[in-house]
């Protein structure tokens, strides 16, 4: 089927679905494969369950009126992507960078939300799968959509561009994340500047953080829109960064409920943007002021007589380190339960290391390494009393010595380190 026609069945649905567990009455199902299963053999029940069409690569499973036969499932949903980009014809941001993309997008989004009909990424899903899928969420009501693109390895940004073609873009930084698939901190530099590469040579506009050298070096050719210092297009400053992050821009204090001096770019980047785009400066700050952070991210959460600052969602030497340096300034007695980092490779054994040794100095009480990765580190004897570490993972800590105090919490997702407070 040609991708116009597609296109003309897609605008008759309510919206694209990939699982038919979530299955909506007019929707358009897409029988994805993956490793364990094989949605072809989901397109009859999605019908059944009020699915208006179902999308098949399989001839076998094609057998009713309301499925379309393709070659395959998952070109089709990008195909299908990048034609409805071109339809909609509205500014589109894309995001990437190692930290901190799924935080800013929705300051972002809460932001420009104030002004536009905005459309953005629901939660995470950020790759060659979800860009598509926020793209088709996207219907002709949608005044700008923001788009967060998620990579681990070199062209995906460049592809991911292809289909969302972004009229504006914005790096968070480049730091050491999925340095396995990107080949050390030089690869990701390269692998996230293809958005920069994209962009550039079309004229597009790219937000720039001038804290940020490896941003500003990237861009000088580029037409940008740059936030930070005195010499930049917004002025942003923060003010300080305990216990909450508070940012000063045009005469006006932000207080954003969220912790750690690490997010202060994420904020200036969301004030930066609505800056442009000229939402008023109080549904700035009102925007900025009420978002909360969800899903295990830098959130506060009390346990009786326990403070606890659970960023269990996910760690990577950067984000890691960030995490320490805004733990050491907390006050009282301070407890960090650190869980391994992956998707490090062959700098698995220096990270960890590192980690271990910046921990070492810093003022914090206790250090309990979960992991096996940590658990393999050497550390100063004169320190060893203030580290634990186990090889897996295990809850039965000196509880007495937890009362009263506050604790991170923060590890790669595949550690799960949410685990901690049910067991607390
Ligand atoms: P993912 O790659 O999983 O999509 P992400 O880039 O979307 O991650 P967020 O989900 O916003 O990032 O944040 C994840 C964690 O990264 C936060 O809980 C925090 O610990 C850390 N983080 C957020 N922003 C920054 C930043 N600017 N610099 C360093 N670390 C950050
Ligand atoms: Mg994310």
């Amino acid at each position: 089927m040609k991708i116009e026609q597609l296109h003309k069945l897609y605008l008759s649905c309510n919206s694209v679905n990939t699982d038919t567990r979530k299955i909506n009455a007019g929707d358009m199902f897409f029988a994805l494969k993956g490793e364990n299963f094989n949605g072809n053999q989901y397109a009859e029940q999605a019908i059944e369950k009020g699915a208006k069409y179902a999308v098949v690569d399989e001839a076998d499973f094609a057998n009713s009126t309301n499925i379309i036969l393709v070659d395959n499932v998952l070109e089709s949903l990008q195909k299908l992507a990048t034609f409805h980009r071109d339809y909609l014809n509205i500014p589109i941001i894309a995001l990437t960078g190692s930290n901190g993309k799924t935080t800013t997008k929705e300051l972002i989004n809460a932001v420009l939300s104030k002004k536009f009909k905005t459309t953005a990424t629901a939660g995470n899903l950020n790759n060659h799968i979800g860009v598509p899928l926020t793209l088709l969420s996207m219907n002709q009501d949608t005044e700008i959509g923001i788009i967060e693109m998620g990579a681990n390895h070199q062209k995906e940004i460049e592809f991911l561009c292809n289909i969302a073609k972004p009229d504006y873009g914005y790096i968070t930084n480049f730091g050491k994340a999925h340095l396995e698939g990107f080949g050390g901190i030089e690869g990701v530099i390269k692998g996230k500047s293809e958005m920069y590469n994209h962009l550039i040579p079309r004229g597009k506009t790219i937000f720039v953080n001038a804290n940020d050298s490896i941003q500003v070096e990237k861009t000088k050719h580029a037409q940008t829109y740059s936030f930070g210092n005195t010499n930049s297009d917004v002025t942003i400053s923060l003010i300080d960064a305990q216990p909450y992050v508070k940012s000063k821009y045009n005469n006006l204090v932000i207080e954003s409920q969220l912790i750690g001096a690490y997010n202060f770019s994420n904020i200036a980047a969301a004030i930066a943007i609505g800056n442009y785009f000229k939402v008023d400066d109080t549904n700035i700050k009102t925007a900025i002021e009420n978002y909360i952070a969800s899903n295990n991210r830098s959130q506060i959460i009390k346990k009786e007589s326990i403070k606890i600052i659970l960023d269990a969602y996910n760690a990577n030497p950067t984000s890691m380190k960030a995490a320490l340096l805004n733990f050491e300034k907390q006050a009282g007695t301070k407890i960090a339960i650190l869980g391994d980092m992956f998707e490090l490779g062959g700098e698995a054994e220096t990270e960890h290391q590192n980690i271990v040794n910046l921990a070492s100095y810093l003022n914090i009480n206790q250090i309990i390494f979960i992991g096996e990765n940590f658990f393999k580190t050497s550390v100063n004897t004169t320190k060893a009393s203030k580290f634990k570490s186990f090889d897996t993972f295990k809850t039965n800590f000196d509880m007495s010595q937890i009362k009263n105090s506050t604790l991170l919490i923060k590890g790669s997702r595949g550690m799960a380190l949410e685990r901690v407070v049910h067991a607390l």
